[in-house]
């Protein structure tokens, strides 16, 4: 299968809409394209709206393309989102975007639902001189992390902000990164969260010696 950059949305039907955690949803529809693990798909309910832009969760074999939203309240979208069933349509297309993985040394640091793209990496194999950070607010936050923790051991670090949580470290990705004597420079650090997250971490990343070059980044909002 050509991989499609058109962009042109089709009518897919969804498999399932699951809430794995508070608010927090995977939806699975059957894949029909190729696309590269760390792009994005846009998502709408009709042709005519303009749609929202997910991270492609599943890996670039799976047979379900998934994907990892939280609900925002008087969101557009994700509150009737969260609300459909298996055999409802949605409108989307193939993946697109070149925030896309390397098989080389990477961190990634993720906030929320900012794992997802981090998660199509890891299930596309792509495991090795690889860490994970991830930020999130509560012992639920830590989405996926009965795939990750098992493969990434100690290179998955789970950083909980607002609740204390035995085996992760208490305080925000920044708060973690700021207690990191020394970075490696031979990494890349892949970003992904709110705008918020991704500046306030790219900044602290150059201010520990990371070179800009190395530093890649995606804003969700
Ligand atoms: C490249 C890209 C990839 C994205 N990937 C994902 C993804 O994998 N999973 C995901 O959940 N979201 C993702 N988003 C955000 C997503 O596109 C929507 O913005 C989000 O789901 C809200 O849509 P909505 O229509 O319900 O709310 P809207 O009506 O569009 O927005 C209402 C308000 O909520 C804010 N907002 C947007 N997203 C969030 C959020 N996640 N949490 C809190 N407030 C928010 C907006 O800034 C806005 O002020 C991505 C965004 C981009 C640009």
């Amino acid at each position: 299968m050509p991989i499609n950059l058109s962009g042109e949305m089709k009518r897919v039907r969804i498999e399932s809409v699951r809430e794995i955690a508070r608010n927090v949803y995977v939806l699975e529809y059957k894949r029909f394209f190729e696309f590269e693990a760390g792009q994005i798909i846009p998502v709408a309910l009709t042709p005519d709206e303009p749609p929202r832009l997910y991270s492609i969760a599943s890996g670039e074999k799976e047979e379900n393309i998934q994907v990892l939203f939280n609900v925002v309240s008087q969101g557009q979208l994700t509150p009737a989102l969260s609300e459909l069933k298996e055999g409802d349509y949605i409108w989307s297309s193939a993946g697109f975007g070149k925030f896309t993985g390397t098989s080389g040394k990477a961190c990634w640091i993720a906030q929320g639902t900012g794992v997802a793209p981090f998660s199509s990496m890891f299930r596309s194999g792509q495991r090795e001189d690889k860490i994970l950070i991830h930020g999130g607010r509560y012992a639920d936050s830590f989405y996926y992390s009965d795939e990750f923790e098992p493969v990434l051991k100690e290179k998955y670090i789970r950083c909980c902000s607002r609740e204390i949580v035995p085996g992760t470290f208490q305080g925000r990705v920044t708060d973690y990164l700021n207690t990191v004597e020394e970075l490696s420079g031979d990494s890349l650090y892949y970003l992904c969260g709110s705008s918020e997250m991704v500046v306030e971490t790219r900044d602290l990343l150059i201010k520990k010696g990371v070179p800009f070059r190395k530093i890649v980044g995606e804003i969700y909002f």
